[in-house]
């Protein structure tokens, strides 16, 4: 505690250039009372193939709707919820109604796709996580290949140890693992090898720029032969436009996301892409 406020004291001041201190601990409260009043929701944002754009899979991406400020972006509440420790109660109920949306969807009789959910380094850490997604799977009759779990670099390369018996506990359950924003943190690359994982999901950072230059191509070009070389999947996040979506294919990405093929929607408008789909459901 005592380290944490000597930092605090001189984040003080660099937090009130954009966020005061009072304005986070009444956004924190407000975060506590959204959990208990269900104002968070999931929308689902497709993931194609990159050869034909058919449905492969979808990404949940946590939303929350303030009575009084409206969209709160997740790029603003996560880091909070991180903060706070409310991301573990965050976290277990982003899980529950993943795997209770999937429930839904197959009693409709819909055909289903593998769903990805995010996972922050506080519920990775947990020792109980592994038993927490088992729960939660087997409580909704939910059969553990349709889940992906997305993990970052930072948040396995911490304690390599750890996080490879972990992922192989997960692997155990039938999950798969996906590394998202691929590329930006601390990589390790030799260290990939010892992790359990099917995808990688290279960052938007290097997608944005990838027809402005040589250099982001160079870079997906060596994530791509890397991970193919591995045995992975490639994915490529924040496909904006035609244009980038033929040059990723031309280097060799597997899957694509991106606004070229949908946003982040809300369930009821996904669903409608799993009608008529003739797919393989384990359910
Ligand atoms: P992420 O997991 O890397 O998710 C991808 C983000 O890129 C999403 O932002 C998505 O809406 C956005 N995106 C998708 N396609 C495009 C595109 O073509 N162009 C651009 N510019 N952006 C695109 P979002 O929904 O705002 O989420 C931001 C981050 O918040 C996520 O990054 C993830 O790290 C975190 N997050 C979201 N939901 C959860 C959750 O349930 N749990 C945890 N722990 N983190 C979450
Ligand atoms: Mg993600
Ligand atoms: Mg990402
Ligand atoms: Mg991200």
């Amino acid at each position: 505690r005592a380290k944490e406020e000597g930092r605090n004291a001189v984040e003080f001041f660099a937090d009130g250039i954009s966020t005061p201190t009072s304005e986070r601990l009444s956004l924190e409260l407000a975060l506590r009372r959204a959990l208990e009043r269900s104002e968070l929701r999931l929308h689902y944002q497709p993931v194609v193939a990159a050869a034909d754009g058919r449905l492969l899979a979808a990404e949940a991406l946590l939303r929350w709707t303030h009575p009084e400020l409206g969209e709160v972006s997740p790029g603003r509440f996560i880091p909070l919820a991180e903060e706070s420790g409310l991301i573990l109660p965050i976290g277990n109920r982003v899980l529950d109604m993943l795997c209770a949306q999937m429930a839904a969807w197959r009693a409709e009789g819909r055909p289903l796709v593998p769903m990805a959910a995010n996972i922050s380094t506080l519920q990775f850490r947990r020792s109980d996580f592994v038993s927490i997604v088992a729960e939660t799977l087997a409580r909704h009759a939910i059969p553990a290949s349709l889940l992906i779990l997305e993990v970052t670099e930072s948040m396995v390369m911490r304690d390599v140890e750890r996080a490879a018996y972990q992922l192989g506990e997960l692997k155990a359950l039938g999950v798969s693992i996906a590394i998202d924003d691929f590329g930006t943190g601390y990589s390790s690359l030799a260290y990939l090898k010892r992790f359990p994982i099917d995808k990688l999901k290279v960052d938007q950072s290097f997608v944005r720029e990838i027809n402005e230059g040589p250099e982001d191509r160079a870079i997906v070009a060596a994530i791509v032969g890397l991970g193919h070389n591995l045995g992975l999947e490639l994915v490529a996040e924040g496909v904006e436009t035609a244009a980038m979506a033929a040059t990723l294919r031309e280097l060799g990405c597997d899957q694509f996301q991106g606004w070229h093929y949908g946003r982040a929607e809300p369930a009821g408008v996904f669903a409608q892409r799993l009608v008529g789909r003739e797919t393989v459901t384990a359910g």
